[in-house]
């Protein structure tokens, strides 16, 4: 008789196109299902991240019972419970999706020596990526550190094939061991603490079923006018799929096939997948550079002269800097779990230039109030807005939040959405409530300082004291630097 497969489910909560399923299935036995809630990960889950889990793993169980495999959930350190499980049921081959995170890569070669003193093996599939990191180098054998060669060589690299249809069936293994139910890990938020995720079902769906269904949807209501609707936070423009994308409940594959399959074509199809792309980057930097959400990945940054300050961080954590369009995007963050594109630079750039606080601080928020809070993707990002990473935009490239909130959120639906004291301001004043004259602020019931605060940095101040920053790590003076906008 075949011995049982091991199929351990990490960051690729699917069934359908996942290789380490599909490779369990191929051995012709059982096949046990497990998911470990592994408390020795060095990097423990955000807060929302845990909610989603909770609700994907809920959605898995689900569609694994439904094809005759029960998931086993269990809590504990993976490194020794994998092999114990392979062990216990005499497992055949031990499957899973290949992970690009540092702490991940150091626990599977842990799991991977422990198994190998069985005479098993850890067999890692290709799932998160289109192309694993390892394959892809430039023509001197480097990896890629700027982006627009790294994506013309990856579409050169990349295989075109039809996803794998999820099966309809998996012969599931008894599990030697009892669950531990998902809900007794206590990943949703609980009494004492105020249920801070209450609006996230309104908006989101975990699980393989809901990513199916975005997808669906955006190629057929959002695809074709993405590069025009994708950087108004106003409008719901983008496809929402990155905390979908990140637990692997979709593959960049099943995206980039969505898309050829749907005939759109145009700018609307190019731009997205070259979005998709910046997600493929920044795994492929976190692979190469394991040390990018600790580190600056430009080393004269490791003296950046930040200067921490708690009341500030804790302004711009519960939107009260006194910057509208920034304000908006960190309570739509807090009430959501997400928050558009174009904002979260805006944000980020204000945090970590006029306000001079360090990136992480931002990168660790992020972390915890994201649904789509993602390794490679944040740390990549953020060192992009501090100018510290290898393909990052010019550190005296400061965003300007006014000219910024005009241009993207013009007549400030954005911002009267989420940030309801500035609902009665009108358009020509809503990014920059402080200019206004008090009649017009009277007339909005709006008592600035009071009701809403005006800004915690000045604007013109913030910029030149980020320009001496910036002058002091590179040796460099830039006075010609120019606001975005
Ligand atoms: C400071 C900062 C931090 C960020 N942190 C994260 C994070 O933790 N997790 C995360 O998934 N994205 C992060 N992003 C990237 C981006 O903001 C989100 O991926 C995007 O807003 C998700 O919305 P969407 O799915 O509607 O995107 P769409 O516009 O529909 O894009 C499609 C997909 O492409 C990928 N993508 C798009 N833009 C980027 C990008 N700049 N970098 C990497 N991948 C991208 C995402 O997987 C996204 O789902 C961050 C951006 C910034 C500026």
């Amino acid at each position: 008789m075949t011995a049982p497969a091991l199929l351990w489910f990490r960051q690729d909560l699917r069934l359908a196109d996942n290789p380490a399923l599909h490779a369990a299935l191929a051995e012709g036995g059982e096949i046990l299902p497990v998911f470990i809630h592994d408390t020795a990960a060095e990097r423990g889950l955000g807060g929302a991240s845990a909610w989603w889990l909770h609700h994907s793993l809920t959605a898995l169980s689900a569609a694994l019972e439904k094809r005759g495999a029960a998931l086993l959930t269990l809590r504990g350190d993976a490194k020794a419970l994998i092999p114990e499980l392979a062990a216990k049921i005499g497992a055949g081959g031990i499957h899973a999706g290949r992970m690009v995170e540092p702490w991940a890569r150091r626990r599977d070669e842990a799991v991977h020596k422990a198994l190998e003193k069985q005479g098993r093996k850890l067999e890692l599939h290709t799932s998160q990526v289109l192309i694993e990191p390892h394959r892809l180098r430039s023509g001197a054998g480097s990896p890629y550190a700027v982006y627009t060669p790294f994506a013309k060589a990856a579409m050169e690299r990349y295989e075109p094939r039809p996803p794998i249809p999820a099966p309809g069936k998996i012969p599931g293994a008894t599990p030697p061991v009892k669950p531990e139910p998902v809900a007794s890990w206590h990943l949703l938020p609980r009494a004492p603490v105020p249920d801070w995720a209450k609006e996230f079902p309104a908006r989101w769906t975990p699980g393989e079923a809901g990513a199916l269904k975005k997808l669906g949807a955006f190629i057929e209501d959002g695809l074709k006018n993405y590069d025009s609707r994708r950087d108004l936070p106003g409008i719901d423009g983008s496809s929402s799929l990155s905390p979908h994308l990140h637990w692997g409940e979709v593959s960049p594959r099943q995206v980039f096939h969505a898309v050829s399959e749907s005939k759109v074509t145009g700018k609307g199809a190019e731009v997205f997948l070259k979005e998709i792309l910046w997600r493929e980057f920044s795994y492929h930097l976190l692979w190469h550079r394991p040390e990018m959400p600790e580190k600056p990945l430009r080393h004269e940054y490791s003296h950046f002269p930040w200067k921490p300050d708690a009341a500030l961080l804790t302004a711009w954590q519960q939107g009260r800097t006194g910057y509208p369009i920034v304000d908006a995007g960190m309570r739509q963050l807090w009430r959501t779990g997400w928050m558009h594109n174009r904002v979260r630079m805006i944000v980020a750039s204000l945090l970590v230039k006029h306000m001079l606080q360090p990136w992480h601080q931002g990168e660790a928020w992020f972390w915890d109030t994201l649904v789509d809070a993602d390794l490679a993707s944040n740390a990549a990002n953020w060192q992009w807005v501090a100018g510290c990473g290898t393909d990052a935009a010019p550190y005296f490239r400061i965003f300007n939040p006014m000219l910024q909130g005009e241009k993207f959120d013009p007549d400030g639906d954005y911002v009267r959405r989420w940030v309801p004291e500035l609902a009665k301001v009108p358009a020509k004043w809503i990014h920059k409530p402080w200019e206004a004259p008090d009649i017009v602020l009277a007339q909005a019931g709006l008592r600035l300082g009071r009701d809403y605060p005006l800004p915690v940095v000045d604007h013109a101040k913030g910029r030149a004291r980020a320009l001496a920053a910036l002058a002091e790590v590179t040796g460099k003076s830039r006075q010609g630097g120019g606001d975005e906008g």
